[in-house]
């Protein structure tokens, strides 16, 4: 494996912790016979401490829902039901509180879940980048023998693709004469967000931080990108010493600089430095991208695109004039501003790309959040990238 693709995870201990997704009751039918202690695997009965004649309630929290205490309680005093707090988490159709559940997992422990008769050893990677897996004869029956090992790559390209190989063309000394497309390379099809309600300042350097340190980047407004924001401050350290300030132009090399089609010249210097601008909606996207290549030939352009019901086509027309990157958004909900939601909008506006021939020209990027039934709102602090 490359070392650039190489992320080493730590434990983060979430700080919202997600409810159970089971309740275990024990009934005041119990005789505290202690026969749920033995049937258990997991050790979720034990005897209070305190008073060993009797049982202790329940740890919901290590109950795998496999019904052994249940059908063996000569009382019939246990019951294993849903916990209500864990079904009420979302009521979206897709962000279910399972799914929910899912992604607070990997994100606490960097690990990517394997379901199935999937296997540890040496075909699990240590992070979100290395995984392997192991191709079985079924599946892939000669090239390495009986197993075959397969590194999946995470890398992607941001920018517009070739379109056709055959078609490059050289002069009379063999030079490409060809325009090779600019686009960039990261090592895992995730761009970080600064969320869409006010944040601190560190919570932004924070993100830029995390984009230079994934290799990636994280897109930022214009107007917050200052030189002045380079490390000439200082700050008191948790030890009490005095240290250079971390600024969030400490990371310009991994800045998405988002800014909208008339305020071009307004943020010119910044185009000039940029490694890739996002271009919000607008008067003219298109005029947009050409304007700023003018100012820098070497930046790779995005378009935000909000999802709705036109947008498949809308990206479609985008992309055929000349787009490289589209960016479809929703809110905090996953939704866009007529309700279209980005489950349905993004495999159709593939879909679309596709049906004209030009879905693999462009790089799809998909953001938004998902939505909680009470006082929390879920969000991907990040885009997904779709190739
Ligand atoms: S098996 Fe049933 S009756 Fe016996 S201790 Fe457990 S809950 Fe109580
Ligand atoms: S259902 Fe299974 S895992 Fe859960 S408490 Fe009972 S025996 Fe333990």
């Amino acid at each position: 494996m490359m070392e650039k693709d190489q992320l080493v995870p730590r434990f983060a201990e979430p700080r919202f912790p997600i409810p159970h997704p089971y309740l275990i009751e024990r009934s005041e039918r119990c005789i505290n016979c202690g026969t749920c202690i033995t049937a258990c695997p997991y050790d979720c009965h034990a005897r209070l401490s305190t008073d060993p004649r009797r049982l202790a309630e329940p740890k919901n929290s290590c109950c795998r829902v496999c019904w052994a205490c249940i059908l063996r309680c000569p009382r019939g005093a246990l019951s294993l039901y849903k916990n209500p707090d864990f079904v009420g988490l979302s009521s979206s159709e897709v962000f279910q509180p399972e799914i929910i559940r899912a992604i607070q997992n990997q994100a606490t422990d960097g690990k990517v879940p394997v379901s199935g008769s999937g296997y540890g050893g040496l075909f699990d990677g240590e992070g979100f980048d290395g995984i392997w897996t192991d191709m079985s004869e079924i599946v892939r029956p000669t090239r390495d023998g009986i197993h075959g090992r397969e590194h999946i790559s995470t890398t992607v390209n941001l920018g517009r693709k070739i379109a056709d190989l055959n078609g490059m063309e050289f002069d009379s000394l063999g030079n490409l004469k060809s325009l090779i497309p600019v686009n960039r390379e990261i090592p895992i099809p995730i761009l970080l967000d600064v969320p869409p309600y006010p944040v601190q300042d560190w919570v932004i350097t924070s993100l830029a931080l995390a984009a230079s340190k994934w290799n990636t980047f994280v897109s930022i407004r214009a107007d917050y990108v200052h030189q002045d924001r380079r490390s000439d401050k200082t700050a008191v350290s948790a030890a009490g010493k005095t240290v250079q300030a971390t600024q969030v132009m400490d990371f310009f090399n991994h800045l998405i600089v988002k800014l909208s089609p008339e305020s071009m010249e307004e943020h010119r210097e910044k185009l000039t430095w940029a490694s890739i601008v996002e271009i919000e909606p607008g008067l003219d996207q298109l005029a947009a991208i050409n304007h700023v290549r003018t100012i820098n030939p070497q930046i790779v352009t995005i378009l935000r695109v909000p999802a709705h019901a036109g947008a498949p086509r809308e990206i479609v027309h985008l992309a055929s004039q000349g787009a490289e990157v589209i960016h479809l958004s929703t809110d905090i909900s996953g939704y866009g501003d007529d309700k279209t939601p980005l489950w349905r909008c993004l495999p159709e506006t593939h879909q679309k790309l596709i049906e004209a021939g030009i879905r693999d020209e462009i790089t799809l990027l998909a953001s938004g959040g998902f939505g909680g039934t009470y006082s929390q709102n879920y969000y991907f602090g990040c885009r997904c990238c779709f190739c």
